[in-house]
């Protein structure tokens, strides 16, 4: 770093090599949690993936929206379930889960990056029919709650050329049956077709911890293999994103992350910095 220059020029030149490094490379980032929900954290979310776009990444956006679905629900008077941390989904359930996550939150954050100043299209996984899903294993207790077999990039690539793609995690079968899908699992997979540079999943803790009740157990780094290794004790929402990130290093990406999305600006900070937040996830 040259000493001689001020500190907000300094700021630029850490980010010179990561800008060189990341140019032209793509990123898919797991939108969620209270940077999707908090008003200012939706701003400082938005000027990062705007700032993103500007610097020559391409960024591709994956969301879920699971408590404004229950909290929709919930309005509507309808029973929310849950069975192994997966939404007891009948067709009623799986059609108001796609209003929420198309018609609210899908354009909600598409319109804020048009803001921004970078043009965004939404999409879900029915879209060019982005994603091919078949029930989970469980779905006789679960109903419409399908797992991505396939995901077919064509659309993605035709968008993602010149827009910034956000896709919501809705899918449907091959008879036209609706389903929810898991946005952590959607976005590793989808990481893992277009061979993206990085997958970054936004959340509300530190990163993956050690011991889920202690902050100071923060795995900083861990290679595929160790994850594969401690999965199955890992439980709660924090299971699928490790797996997510087990998807999209299998599919040729070189770094998953997990990071805090509560904290303003983290993928900046991920991306451009020294610092290094979160736990890192590589080959
Ligand atoms: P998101 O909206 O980011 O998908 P989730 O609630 O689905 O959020 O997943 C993150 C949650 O996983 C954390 O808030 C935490 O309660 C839980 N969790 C379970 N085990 C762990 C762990 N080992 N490390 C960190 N978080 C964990
Ligand atoms: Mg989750």
């Amino acid at each position: 770093m040259n000493e001689q220059a001020p500190p907000n020029v300094q700021v630029l030149l850490e980010a010179l090599p990561y800008i060189r490094e990341f140019h032209g490379r793509t990123v898919v980032i797991k939108y969620g949690g209270a940077a999707m929900r908090d008003p200012d954290l939706r701003e400082a979310f938005a000027t990062d993936v705007v700032l993103l776009k500007y610097v020559g990444l391409n960024p591709v956006i994956v969301h879920g929206g699971g408590p404004e679905i229950t909290e929709y629900m919930e309005r509507l008077g309808m029973e929310v379930r849950f069975h192994e941390g997966l939404r007891v989904s009948d067709a009623e359930t799986v059609e108001v889960a796609k209003m929420v996550l198309l018609g609210k939150l899908n354009t909600d954050i598409v319109l804020r990056l048009n803001r921004h100043g970078q043009a965004a299209v939404g999409l879900s996984g029915e879209d060019g029919w982005l994603f091919e899903v078949t029930p989970v294993p469980s779905a006789e207790q679960v109903g419409f709650v399908g797992t991505i077999e396939r995901v077919n990039v064509d659309v993605l690539n035709h968008i993602a050329a010149d827009y910034i793609p956000v896709i919501a995690s809705a899918a449907s079968d091959r008879d036209g049956n609706s389903y929810n899908v898991n946005a952590d699992e959607a976005a590793g997979k989808v990481a893992a077709a277009l061979g993206a540079y990085k997958a970054i999943f936004l959340t509300d803790v530190v990163g993956w911890l050690g011991d889920p009740e202690d902050e100071g157990t923060l795995v900083t780094r861990a290679g595929v293999a160790d994850v594969e290794e401690r999965l199955p004790a890992v439980s709660g929402g924090m299971r699928p994103k490790l797996q997510a990130c087990i998807d999209a290093i299998g599919g040729g990406t070189r770094y998953a992350h997990i990071i805090d999305g509560r904290k303003p600006h983290s993928l900046l900070l991920e991306l451009f910095t020294d610092a290094g937040i979160g736990t890192m996830v590589t080959p």
